[in-house]
């Protein structure tokens, strides 16, 4: 196996931290340092940026986003066992890794940061979808990161890049595509970590629009969004009553069908609807 870099192999410095994995932190490690260079290469060009990574645990996507050119990586990782394999990391990339130990969901990155940012992760499961929704819903858009390159269990990556008409559609493929091109550019089976989790894995790759593709407020077309999918398998006409008493009108008068169920319902109708609600 090829080499990415002059550091030990990472089962290795498993070993030599006593870095056993706890289950309660999300812990699936990848060690195939060939895969997590490959997963860094799918961020793009790394060079120009500076890099968010949420849970390095041993570092083996830090060294990969390191060895593809990152010009900073800022890792966040709990666990605090797992420093001291990182700083043998930021010691051989001098001046380029900076790790926080923290809580991901409570600390703010900005500061240490020089757009443009990105972000890339293999995100714990038991945090992900929380990051990965408040990434996606900022005040302001364009957000403070170029684009998210992020690991999750394949059926919520699924649920990201879903269409219309699919079991997997609703609230996440809607907050996605809104604003953000998706598309899942890796699938990993569960053999690829130690341990092992239960299911596939899927990097998905999210690029910031510009703007977002139709105009809606966000805070509204959450709330829509919120209810039409509450009760998925219920017709508009009541899903969204809970929204407005009269919204059969409202529906009709959008050139929407009221007995039409959410899964049904396009992007472009469900910020029609939310500007109808606003
Ligand atoms: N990036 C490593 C890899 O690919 O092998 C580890 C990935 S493992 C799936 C998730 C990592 O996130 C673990 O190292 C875990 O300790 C860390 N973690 C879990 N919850 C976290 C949180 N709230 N904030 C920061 N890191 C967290």
């Amino acid at each position: 196996m090829s080499q990415i870099d002059h550091l030990p192999p990472l089962r290795d410095v498993i070993e030599r931290f006593d870095l056993r994995a706890k289950k309660a932190l999300g812990q699936n490690f990848l060690l195939d340092l060939n895969l997590t260079a490959r997963i860094a290469r799918a961020a793009g060009d790394l060079a120009g940026s500076d890099i968010i990574e949420v849970g390095p645990g041993p570092g083996g996507l830090t060294r990969g986003l390191l060895a593809e050119g990152a010009r900073k990586v800022l890792a966040i990782e709990k666990d605090g066992r797992c420093l001291p394999a990182l700083a043998e990391i930021a010691e051989a990339y001098p001046g380029r890794l900076q790790v926080i130990e923290g809580d991901a969901l409570e600390i703010d990155p900005l500061a240490h940061l020089t757009p443009p940012i990105k972000i890339v992760a293999n995100l714990p499961y038991n945090v992900g979808t929380e990051l990965l929704v408040r990434w996606l819903t900022p005040k302001e858009w364009p957000p403070f990161w170029s684009t998210l390159t992020l690991m999750f269990q394949k059926e919520v990556a699924e649920r990201i890049v879903a269409k219309p008409g699919s079991k997997a559609y609703g609230r996440l493929a809607l907050l996605a595509q809104w604003r953000c091109d998706a598309r899942i550019v890796l699938t990993l089976p569960p053999g690829a970590f130690t341990p092992p989790p239960k299911i596939d894995s899927a990097v998905v790759h999210l690029t910031a629009l510009p703007e977002p593709r139709f105009p809606a407020d966000a805070k509204t077309l959450e709330r829509v969004v919120a209810a039409a999918f509450n009760q998925r398998r219920k017709m508009l006409r009541s899903s969204l009553r809970s929204l407005d008493p009269n919204a059969e009108s409202r529906l009709e008068r959008l050139g929407i069908r009221p007995t039409a169920r959410a899964e049904e319902i396009g992007l472009e109708q469900f910020c029609a609807l939310a500007r109808d609600f606003g």
